[in-house]
């Protein structure tokens, strides 16, 4: 717990908090779980976005409601990840306006129905939009038991920040950094890079640009940045202006040229790029995300969360009530089992980790993967897809694993698939 945190939360039962951060696995060998928490509400819906979001006014919140429902729904399903929890990502819509001390009782029942933890602690991340984190905010996220915090800086040039719809200015963005900071936790900036505010290219953002924003964040002292590409969705309002040809986008030459000088100035200063979109300090690594990368289980809570969980064999994929008020209801009525459920095959699976492993710069260990899940490594397609796309450069292949070299990085959507 960091800084001075007056007001105790309510401890677990089995144990102080300090002691189930730090407390040693129960001797099992056994896969780590992360849990993902949604928290389905901002100030307001920015036109780029299709993540479960909606617009509420903090004060028509119902904070504790929320809270109770997900720890309801915890009870359901706590034996998905006793003794295996590793980590807890707190993700929205905008976490950083739930009332802290609603948050920490969710976050203190996650601790309490895990039982055993890893040596290493617990990460707990929390995203936070800069919008809605001061300096009183952040001490309140950390004494809830937050001790990474992901914060929503998307950009430092006020007309970006407006073409994005982000409430926040500059000024705003910075001010949040350096009160996630002062909180005393680790701290991930999130930027985009490569927007275009009008279709004349003098409104283009340029590489120099984006690597200023970026430099300009880590001279913070962050510890962590994801640098993202806009991806226009289909169902919201960018989708819509897309369509109708009036939504101005920067070109491929110019995202590559951005992507690659941004990863070249961040490693300079001491970030290994060690995902597409993610850079990170020595031990600055997002431990939550790579569990998805590696295809860990995670439980899914709240409304619209997805969650995987492997059921002998084959896993199961599932998401709950997509928006709040059939999420509460179904709670509030004791129904637990998923709005949506799919059974994941072996190769299902395979598919998956090798379009996630690809993601990562040390790739995946292919034939680990396909022995873990029970599916075949080398398909006669496979092999001959792997030296096609080594031959183009796409794709490293190194005994058992395959990576994609950085210069391709921004391919591997189409190197994945086609090593499906
Ligand atoms: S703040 Fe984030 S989650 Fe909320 S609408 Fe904007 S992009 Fe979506």
């Amino acid at each position: 717990m960091a800084g001075n945190c007056g007001e105790p939360t309510p401890e677990p039962r089995h144990g102080d908090r300090a002691q189930l951060l730090g407390a040693p696995p129960n001797g099992r060998a056994m896969k780590p779980v992360g849990v993902y928490v949604h928290f389905p509400w901002c100030l307001k819906k920015c036109p780029y976005c299709d993540f479960a979001s909606f617009e509420r006014a903090r004060d028509d919140i119902d904070h504790r409601g929320y809270a109770d429902a997900v720890i309801a729904e915890l009870d359901a399903r706590s034996d998905d990840y006793r003794g295996r929890l590793e980590t807890i990502f707190v993700g929205g819509g905008t976490p950083s306006l739930w009332e802290p001390e609603e948050l920490g009782r969710v976050l203190t029942a996650i601790l309490e129905r895990a039982e055993a933890r890893s040596s290493s602690g617990v990460e707990i991340t929390v995203e936070c939009n800069p919008s809605s984190l001061d300096d009183e905010s952040a001490r309140g996220l950390a004494c809830a038991g937050a001790n990474r915090m992901s914060v929503g800086v998307q950009g430092l040039d006020q007309a970006r920040l407006e073409f994005l719809g982000r409430l926040h200015d500059p000024g705003g963005a910075l001010a949040a950094v350096r009160a996630a900071l002062a909180a005393g936790v680790r701290v991930n900036a999130d930027l985009m890079i490569g927007i275009a505010t009008g279709f004349d290219e003098t409104r283009h953002q340029t590489p120099d640009e984006a690597v200023a924003e970026a430099l300009t964040v880590t001279d913070l002292g962050v510890g962590h940045v994801s640098a993202y590409q806009l991806t226009v969705e289909a169902k919201t309002r960018f989708g819509e202006l897309d369509r109708r040809g009036h939504l101005p986008l920067v070109g491929d030459d110019r995202m590559a040229a951005t992507f690659l000088a941004t990863s070249r100035a961040l490693e300079a200063r001491g970030f290994e790029h060690y995902e597409i979109s993610n850079f990170a300090k020595p031990g600055e690594r997002s431990r939550h995300n790579v569990g998805y990368w590696l295809g860990h289980d995670y439980l899914g809570l709240g409304c619209a969360a997805y969650g995987t969980v492997t059921r002998g064999a084959s896993a199961l994929r599932y998401r709950n009530a997509p928006n709040p008020e059939r999420y509460l209801a179904r709670i509030a009525a004791r129904e637990f089992e998923p709005h949506e459920a799919e059974e994941l095959d072996a190769e299902a699976r395979l598919r998956e980790r090798i379009m996630l492993g690809l993601r990562l710069r040390e790739g995946l260990d292919l034939e680990a993967a396909a022995e873990e899940v029970g599916a075949e490594a080398w398909p006669r397609e496979r092999v001959r897809a792997t030296r096609e796309l080594v031959s183009r450069g796409r794709l490293v292949h190194d005994g058992s694993r395959l990576r994609i070299p950085r210069e391709a990085w921004l391919f591997t959507d189409g190197t994945a698939a086609a090593l499906f």
